[in-house]
């Protein structure tokens, strides 16, 4: 790991949400670096199985607690140095199955990450997301758009917990002096997405693995720019280590269709599946690219793995991991 991903005088981090996908890369990357790392996480989407090779290392503890509840900040003992806030379902399918629960560690668990980073003086960056773009009318996808998100609409409980919560670090910045930051994460994929996490990449490639059809939904022209996981874990953790306090988005350059993933993933597996076509879900983005001018520039990052080499990795994984 490149120094440049942590700051010197770094010794302990919490990472909420550690025992999920990018929480549990994150965990890793961060004791990689020589930091003693807390990982909290409350299992509602996350997996011990995600962790289990974390648990002999000395300096990694996994503590059970819920975020969004007042007294997981006294099970956190700390002092931390950095606070990573990525407690929250990320699948559409996760969050639509917990809507309340989302919304809960949105507000109420950004608020209790927030004031854990206070009451220690460390850094604290929020994990959100490319949908408080919503189905954006912008494109590519810069810091400064506003986004169109429809407040009432499934993928809401989502969105506005994202939304909320980066109003939420952004006034503990201004009124608390929190030094606090926000990183904006686009459609990130890789090894330990859950079989059944619903999105599209584990989705497509246990359904390729597995000789069934693809569930393309609708005619598969809306687009995503996806990102591998180990370029996502850099760029986070760039931004964590910058002092920066405006958004910043990390996400992928190259910007594909679900179809064209369809395709590419059937071509990588060389599995016999058709696609079937099945109904789009209800204010499912139309297009979507991360404009990454800004980490480019602030944080000299920029994605080093290409979508196919990605995919590559990630059907070697669930291909191992049956
Ligand atoms: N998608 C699909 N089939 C699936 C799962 C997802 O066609 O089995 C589509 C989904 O409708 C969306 C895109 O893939 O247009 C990305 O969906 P995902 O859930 O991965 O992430 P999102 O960007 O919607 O949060």
């Amino acid at each position: 790991m490149s120094p440049t991903l942590s700051r010197a005088d770094w010794r302990r981090a919490v990472v909420t949400g550690g025992a999920g996908f990018l929480g549990s890369h994150l965990c890793e990357r961060l004791l990689e670096a020589g930091l003693e790392v807390d990982c909290a996480d409350n299992l509602l989407t996350g997996d011990r199985a995600n962790i289990a090779h974390l648990l002999e290392r000395p300096g990694f503890r996994f503590v059970e607690c819920d975020l969004s509840a007042p007294e997981s900040v006294q099970a956190l003992a700390g002092p931390y140095d950095l606070v990573l806030h990525f407690a929250c379902p990320a699948s559409p399918v996760d969050y639509l199955n917990h809507p309340l629960e989302t919304l809960d560690v949105g507000s109420a668990g950004t608020r209790n990450a927030l004031e854990l980073a206070h009451r220690d003086g460390a850094r604290f960056l929020l994990a959100s997301t490319s949908e408080v773009y919503g189905d954006p009318l912008v494109h590519p996808q810069s810091e400064s758009y506003w986004g169109n998100v429809n407040p009432i609409g499934p993928r809401s409980v989502y969105d506005e917990s994202k939304r909320f919560a980066e109003a939420l670090v952004t006034a503990h910045a201004a009124k608390r002096r929190t030094d606090a930051g926000i990183v904006r994460v686009f459609n990130t994929y890789g090894p330990r997405m859950r079989r059944a996490d619903g999105r599209v990449v584990p989705t497509f490639v246990c359904q390729a693995i597995a000789n069934e059809p693809l569930t393309v939904a609708g005619d598969g022209s809306q687009t995503r720019s996806l990102c591998f996981v180990d370029d996502t874990v850099d760029g986070v953790l760039l931004v964590a280590a910058s002092r920066a306090v405006r958004p910043v988005n990390i996400g992928g350059s190259e910007e594909v269709s679900v179809r064209q993933i369809a395709e590419k993933i059937l071509e990588l597996t060389g599995s016999t599946s058709r696609i079937s076509y099945v109904d789009r879900p209800v204010d499912d983005p139309e297009r979507r690219r991360a404009d990454t001018t800004l980490a480019r520039e602030l944080l000299r990052w920029s994605p080093s793995v290409g979508w196919e080499e990605g995919l590559k990795r990630t059907i070697s994984h669930f291909a191992a991991v049956g």
